[in-house]
């Protein structure tokens, strides 16, 4: 989303959202009204949060539902970068580029497009922002304001051992948070900035498809938005300077989707230097070098995907005594204090995963601690993720090679999904289910899940390992048939299966032997 300012960036600004339409105009009226007055501060808080987004919201709704006093303070948009440039628009794409996968494939199931597939993709990004729009409502200011929450629209810096600035007014707080989230790192390449460049702030404006279009980074935000414009009909090259895309999953799983990636005709150029951007003929030219050899390749539009950078700048974080990094962000403990004890922080802002379901995770922590004298840690969490490529990739828990590198030996089942009756019925048989367990035993330790709704699917292994049921629990769940959540019990039934020593098989043979 781009956000205009008419003169120079004043944060009490309201921000200009492209493109201009009444979905847009729906969405800004829930998460930055233009009539919106900040009220006149509480003579305390006991809470007062910096940042709106996921993390922001959720302890201020939280610490609010429990009769704390709280003021929020934002300066651009309530929702943050998951509801306004992150998650739900991309999502929403994704889901209209999966439909152009399906009816491709459509054939297979018996089913004839005559006529081929056309994508509008002025609608599509229409029914982005009008989805947007409608599930901002849950991040409104005035629904905030009604459980009980000042909000306050602006830039809020720290201004004194208790206090905040925001709008020339001053919040006394307690305890304060930081959740200000993060920004998109621009890449180090000679001359994109004067090229010009998309990110997610920006690339969700778009009404007109980019014909040609390099993504800088196969991490996963690269990876999503490149397989759904080249899905929606762009021509997409993936830049990614490593081995293989999505570098932090098992390389059998990556392997899987970069396959899709080359079905779908994304071209993928692994570990190659992006020299140099340059602007001509309307067209950006990227010149690169791969093995020594120099190339050049021509696009319209250039997506970075490389990267997050903490928002630290301007909080004025030295004059309170709270310790950051400008790559790794606000430094905390475990119980997500900072360095000033009275400081807390949530979210993006200080987390190594940074999801927003990790953001609500660790807004939960801080309303306990900061409120309650608590003692939640953040090491306690059990944080599953998902890429929502297609087909998807979901993990919890350790891989392999963490548990190698804490000298833990484990067992691994595998069910691949070709042995899955629903995913051979789906037509969606690539993919597996990956169990490690502590060797000899059946505590899950982690999994990976390659499949069409891996996402749904992990859920039941995260319950698995915060509820302390072992695979053995998991092979006496009756799964309904045929889904494919079944590649899970056929793996734990594959553990099952291993307490059968041949010991035991003997007396089960003498028995059966003895009563038939
Ligand atoms: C393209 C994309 C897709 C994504 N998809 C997913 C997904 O599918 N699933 C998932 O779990 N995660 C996803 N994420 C990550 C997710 O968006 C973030 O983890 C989440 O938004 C973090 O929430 P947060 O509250 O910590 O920070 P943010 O959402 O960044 O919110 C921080 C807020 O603080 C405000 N702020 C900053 N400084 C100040 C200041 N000085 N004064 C006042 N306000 C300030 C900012 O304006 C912002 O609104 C995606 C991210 C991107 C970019």
């Amino acid at each position: 989303m781009r956000l205009h300012y008419s003169q120079e960036m004043t944060m009490s600004q309201i921000p200009e959202v492209l493109p201009h339409d009444v979905h847009n105009e729906a969405l800004i009226s829930n998460v930055h009204p233009v009539d919106w007055q900040n009220p006149e501060p509480a003579s305390r808080y006991n809470l007062v949060i910096i940042g709106a987004g996921t993390a922001g919201l959720v302890t201020a709704a939280g610490a609010a539902g429990l009769g704390a006093k709280v003021a929020l303070v934002e300066r651009h948009l309530l929702g943050g970068d998951c509801l306004n440039v992150g998650c739900v628009p991309s999502k929403c794409i994704i889901r209209s580029s999966r439909v152009v996968a399906d009816i491709y494939e459509a054939n297979e199931f018996g089913i004839r497009v005559p006529e081929g597939v056309e994508v509008d993709f002025p609608v599509v990004m229409e029914r982005m922002r009008e989805l947007r729009a409608q599930i901002s409502a849950h991040d409104s200011a005035r629904r905030f304001k009604d459980l009980g929450v000042d909000v306050f629209l602006g830039e809020g810096r720290f201004s004194g051992p208790d206090t905040v600035e925001v709008g020339g007014k001053t919040l006394r707080f307690k305890k304060a948070v930081i959740a200000t989230g993060t920004k998109p790192v621009h890449p180090a390449i000679d001359g994109i900035a004067e090229a010009g460049f998309l990110t997610n702030e920006t690339v969700f404006s778009l009404t007109k498809r980019p014909r040609r279009l390099a993504v800088i980074g196969g991490g996963p935000i690269g990876c999503e938005l490149a397989q759904a414009f080249r899905r929606l009909g762009s021509e997409v090259i993936l830049f990614h300077n490593a081995s293989h895309i999505l570098n932090r999953e098992d390389s059998d799983a990556a392997e899987i989707l970069q396959q899709s990636f080359v079905r779908d005709g994304i071209r993928l150029i692994f570990n190659c230097k992006t020299k140099r951007v340059e602007r001509k003929n309307g067209s950006k030219v990227i010149q690169i070098e791969c093995g020594g050899k120099s190339d050049e390749i021509e696009v319209d539009e250039i997506l970075a995907g490389a990267g997050r950078a903490p928002n630290v700048e301007g909080l004025n974080l030295e004059a309170v005594g709270v310790k950051y990094d400008k790559r790794e962000g606000v430094q905390v403990n475990d119980h997500l204090q900072t360095t000033n004890p009275r400081i807390y922080a949530a979210g993006d802002i200080c987390l190594k995963y940074k999801f927003t379901h990790t953001a609500d995770a660790t807004a939960r922590i801080v309303i306990q601690n900061a409120l309650f004298l608590g003692r939640k840690k953040q090491s306690a969490l059990t944080i599953p993720w998902c890429t929502y490529t297609d087909p998807e990739i979901a993990h919890v828990g350790m891989y392999e090679r963490d548990a190698q590198e804490k000298g833990i030996a484990v067992d691994t089942f595998i069910r691949p999904l070709n042995d899955v009756d629903r995913a051979i019925a789906d037509g969606e048989e690539e993919g597996f289910v990956k169990i490690h367990v502590r060797k000899g035993t059946d505590k899950i330790l982690g999994t990976t899940i390659v499949a069409r709704h891996a996402g749904e699917m992990i859920s039941e292994i995260t319950l698995a390992i915060v509820g302390h049921l072992g695979l053995g629990t998991l092979s006496r769940v009756i799964h309904p048939y045929p889904t494919q959540a079944e590649a899970i019990k056929q793996a734990a039934d594959a553990y099952s299966r291993t307490r059968l020593t041949p010991f035991i098989k003997g007396l089960f043979t003498r028995w059966l032997a003895w009563t038939r």
